[in-house]
């Protein structure tokens, strides 16, 4: 293990900064490594190993030979390993949230929430651990039984994007230590050491050794491909682009793999003009700035009714001009920079596009000078129907505002996307506020708030934004298969 986060000159944080494979801390087979930066500053933090294909299927080998043992482990003690990894990862909160600002760039108040979203994630799957139920009935006819219960699917891949770093690691591990599956986990380049930070924590937390695999990595193509097609892996489970998302379930389809896929998203935010305004801009605030925008939950369109457009998107310019944008090490600041240049440039893009058709900025509309990845906090008025950036994820502090005048039109617009993850919805009329939420189509609806992530429902989206669920119950299910028993069992149940 090596000291390896450094800021300014400055060890920040003791991390591990190599490959966890089969209960092991080792450098990649070849001593490689890759650099991680500072996104705020440019500059690099640190290094961790940089896996090749031979180390991922070491770790592959590791997570099928404890599958056996781990499987079998009894549920009230993959409970309390979960329950102790719990408990050390909020012990742990300043430390992991301050590495996760360096890697990432949020706001530390805001790296603070994730690593109690992800802590909370490992509290409730200690709980489920414990209820993993089947079920048992008579036959219809009243001769025979109908008995099931519940297996762990088996080794999984898991894989995860930048943008909550501890968060999504946890939302996959947690229930899949809790069904009893053993893993790889691959997390991004950009943000390998929130990962490696839990590894070290559910390893002391007692977790045995093989059960949690993590592979770091520049070639993810080439290092995650052959696991993928390797028939000892029953399940992956994805959170990225759908672009990516695509091409992993085409490789899974080899062997019929088991896939959950957590992919993009375009949410609509639609205020009625019986709408209460300030829980509204409240909610948008939430809605479009968590996380600097960066968020597959970012509200990506703005759809406000004749009423109240014109007064909301003034009070929205005030509340995102007001921001402080800096480096999330900084007192006060509101919003880090993005993740890298080509975020940027993309960002900058769209809104250079949609201001050459016409629209209006109210506040920002401009990358920000220096160091770092920055762009200012920004509000659109007078949004085309056709521009791109209501039709592709902005990932980033952009806020499009278009008037609508009634009920079905704005349903139709909200679900003019090929993507389905979550739309927000602000209305007092409970007719209304049931009609819509019924009408939109992704797999979940803000109603009156702004954010919908919570370790006890199901996170998931509907169309290309994936298929699967995270958290809940329903989360659980996702490390699960279903084993039914047909009883030869004479006469009615009595
Ligand atoms: P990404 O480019 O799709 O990458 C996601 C992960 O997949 C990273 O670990 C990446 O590794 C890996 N990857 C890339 N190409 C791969 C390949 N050919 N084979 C195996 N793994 C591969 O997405 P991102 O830019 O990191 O994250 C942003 C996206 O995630 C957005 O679209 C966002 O909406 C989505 N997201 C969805 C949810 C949800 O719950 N629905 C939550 C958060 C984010 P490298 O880092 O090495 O490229």
């Amino acid at each position: 293990m090596l000291p390896v986060v450094a800021d300014e000159g400055r060890v920040v944080a003791d991390v591990p900064s190599g490959l966890l494979i089969g209960g092991a801390w080792v450098e990649a087979g070849d001593g490689a490594t890759l650099q991680v930066e500072d996104p705020a500053t440019g500059e690099i933090l640190g290094r961790v190993a940089d896996a090749a294909v031979g180390d991922g299927a070491a770790a592959l080998d590791a997570a099928d030979r404890a599958f056996g043992a781990f499987r079998t482990l009894a549920p009230r003690r993959r409970s309390e390993i979960l329950r102790r990894a719990y408990e050390l990862t909020v012990e742990r909160t300043e430390q992991l949230a301050l590495l996760m600002t360096l890697e990432m760039g949020k706001p530390l108040a805001e790296a603070r929430a994730e690593v109690a979203y992800a802590a909370n994630f490992l509290r409730w799957y200690a709980e489920e651990a414990v209820r993993v139920n089947g079920r048992f009935t008579s036959n219809e006819t009243g001769q025979g039984r109908v008995f099931t219960f519940k297996q762990a699917v088996g080794p999984c891949l898991l894989i995860t994007p930048w943008n909550f770093p501890l968060a999504m690691g946890a939302r996959k591990i947690a229930p899949a230590v809790a069904a009893g599956c053993t893993m790889v986990v691959k997390p991004a380049a950009q943000t390998p050491f929130s990962m490696l930070a839990l590894a070290q924590i559910l390893t002391e937390a007692g977790l045995p050794d093989g059960v949690l695999n993590v592979i770091t990595t520049s070639s993810s193509g080439r290092v995650m491909e052959p696991l993928i097609r390797d028939p000892r892996v029953r399940k992956l489970s994805f959170t990225g682009s759908t672009e990516v998302g695509r091409r992993l379930i085409a490789q899974a389809a080899e062997q019929v793999l088991k896939v959950s896929m957590e992919l993009g998203g375009n949410a609509a935010f639609v205020v009625f003009d019986d709408a209460d305004i300030d829980l509204a801009l409240d909610g948008a605030m939430l809605a479009k700035m968590r996380n600097g925008g960066e968020a597959c939950t970012s509200a990506n369109r703005f759809y406000v009714q004749d009423g109240v457009a014109e007064q909301f998107a003034e009070r929205l310019a005030q509340r995102m001009e007001a921001l402080v944008v800096g480096r999330g090490t900084g007192a006060n600041v509101d919003v880090g920079p993005l993740i890298d240049e080509a975020q940027r440039t993309k960002v900058d893009e769209l809104v250079t596009e949609v201001v050459s058709r016409g629209a209006e900025v109210l506040t920002g509309g401009r990358r920000i000078d220096g160091p770092g990845y920055f762009y200012q906090p920004t509000v659109l008025a007078g949004v085309p129907d056709q521009a791109r950036v209501l039709h592709e994820e902005i990932f980033g502090p952009v806020a499009p505002i278009v008037p609508f005048s009634d009920t079905g039109e704005v349903i139709s617009k909200a679900n003019g996307t090929e993507y389905g993850l979550v739309s927000y919805l602000f209305t007092r009329d409970i007719d209304r506020a049931f009609h819509v939420t019924e009408s939109l189509e992704s797999g979940m609806v803000g109603l009156n708030q702004g954010i919908v992530s919570n370790a006890g429902a199901p996170f998931g989206g509907v169309k290309q934004s994936g298929f699967g669920r995270e958290g809940g119950p329903e989360g659980l299910e996702e490390y699960l298969e279903t084993k039914y028993v047909a009883m030869n069992v004479g006469g009615p149940l009595q």
